[in-house]
C-alpha cells in the first residue's frame, strides 16, 4: 500500500534532503490541493545524492505558503538513501529502473509500488510529470524526454534550450507517465549547486503558471535536441582508476570536458595497462538503443589507448567511479532537427 498525505508533515519544509527520512518514508505520495485542480507529478530523490530536486521544490513551496496555483503531487522517493547521501543503499534495486514499461514486466517489491504509484496517478489525469535529478559531471543543465512532440517539447523547454530525446533505459519514471500525460526528467547539474536549484526553482513556478502545453510561445526556437543513440559501460571485470597508479584501465583525466561536444575519432578516453595491452583488450561494451552490441562502432585499442574510431557526441560522462559502475560511463549522441516534429 502506497502511504498517501493531503498535507506536508509538520516542519518538513526546514529539513534538508538528508533529514527527511525523520518525517517521512520512502515512495510517499503527497497531494497538495491548489487553485487549478489538475495536479503536475514531481518526483524527487529517486537517487538519494541528488538533492536539488527537494531544494528547489522546498524553495517553490516555502514561495508559496498562501496558496498554490495548481495542484502539486508529490513522490519522495529515496529518503533512506539520501540519510547516508548516497544514490541507493546496498539491498535496493535502481528505483528509476523499476517503473512499469512495455518491455517487459518487474516483479520484486519497488517495481509493485512504481506499479501502483504509476496507477494512483494516471488516475488524477496529471497535467504534467517531473522527476528531478543531478549528475555528477560537468554537463549543461538539460531536460530529458521520451516522445518527441510538442506537449513535451514544450514541458522540457520551460526548463532547458538543450534537451536529450531517449528510449532507452527501460523503467524510467518519465518513460512509465508517457503514456498519459507529457512528462520530462530535468538534469540540475551538480547536486547542491546553487545555479541548478535555482533554474530548477523558476522552471517550477514557469511550469505552475502554464494552462496549455501545446502552445508555449516563442519557446522552440533555440533548442538544440540530441538523441541517445548508445550507451558506453566499462565491462565489471575491468578495474578502473581515473588516478595515475596501477589500475588496469586509467581513464583520461577531466574526461567529463567532452561532455556534449562533437568529438572526432582518435579522442583518447583512457589507457590500458601492459598486461591488458598484450591482450588488446578493449574494456567498453556499446550498446545500442535495441541492446545490440557496437563497440567497434564507436573505440578501438591503438597500442596502449582507447580512442573513440568516429565522429560522435558524449553526454553524462562522469568522474565518479561508483556511478560508472552503477550506471555507466557515458551515453552517445547525435543531434536532430526538430522540425518534422513540431
Ligand atoms: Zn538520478
Amino acid at each position: 500500500m502506497i502511504r498517501q498525505l493531503d498535507s506536508l508533515p509538520e516542519g518538513l519544509l526546514k529539513l534538508n534532503a538528508d533529514q527527511l527520512y525523520k518525517k517521512i518514508d520512502n515512495h510517499t505520495l503527497v497531494h497538495l490541493e491548489g487553485k487549478i485542480k489538475r495536479p503536475v507529478f514531481i518526483s524527487i530523490l529517486q537517487h538519494g545524492d541528488e538533492h536539488t530536486g527537494w531544494d528547489a521544490l522546498r524553495d517553490y513551496l516555502n514561495n508559496h505558503k498562501q496558496g498554490l496555483h495548481r495542484s502539486i503531487s508529490i513522490l519522495f522517493g529515496n529518503v533512506q538513501a539520501a540519510r547516508h547521501n548516497v544514490r541507493s543503499l546496498d539491498n535496493q534495486p535502481d528505483f528509476n529502473r523499476s517503473w512499469p514499461n512495455t518491455f517487459f514486466k518487474q516483479e520484486y517489491p519497488v517495481a509493485k509500488t512504481m506499479q501502483e504509484i504509476t496507477e494512483i496517478m494516471k488516475e488524477l489525469n496529471p497535467f504534467a510529470s517531473v522527476d528531478i535529478h543531478n549528475n555528477s559531471g560537468r554537463n549543461p543543465h538539460y531536460s530529458g524526454i521520451n516522445v518527441l512532440n510538442k506537449d513535451f517539447i514544450n514541458l522540457a523547454s520551460l526548463f532547458s534550450d538543450t534537451m536529450i530525446y531517449f528510449t532507452s533505459p527501460y523503467g524510467i519514471q518519465s518513460g512509465a507517465f508517457a503514456p498519459f500525460c507529457p512528462s520530462v526528467t530535468v538534469e540540475c547539474g551538480l547536486s547542491g549547486a546553487s545555479d541548478g536549484t535555482e533554474q530548477t526553482h523558476t522552471f517550477l513556478e514557469l511550469l505552475m503558471e502554464q494552462t496549455n502545453l501545446s502552445d508555449v510561445p516563442g519557446i522552440l526556437e533555440h533548442q538544440k535536441v540530441y538523441k541517445i543513440i548508445a550507451t558506453v559501460k566499462v565491462k565489471p571485470e575491468i578495474d578502473i582508476s581515473y588516478k595515475q597508479h596501477d589500475h588496469a584501465f586509467m581513464l583520461t583525466k577531466d574526461l567529463d570536458v567532452l561532455n556534449f561536444h562533437e568529438i572526432n575519432s582518435g579522442e583518447v578516453f583512457g589507457q590500458l595497462c601492459s598486461k591488458l595491452e598484450e591482450q588488446e583488450c578493449m574494456p567498453f561494451i556499446v550498446t545500442d538503443e535495441n541492446g545490440n552490441d557496437v563497440t567497434d562502432t564507436y573505440f578501438e585499442v591503438r597500442l596502449n589507448k582507447i580512442v573513440s574510431k568516429t565522429k560522435f557526441i558524449p553526454s553524462m560522462i562522469t568522474q565518479k567511479i561508483s556511478a560508472i559502475r552503477q550506471d555507466c560511463l557515458c551515453y552517445i549522441m547525435q543531434r536532430i532537427n526538430l522540425d518534422k516534429y513540431i
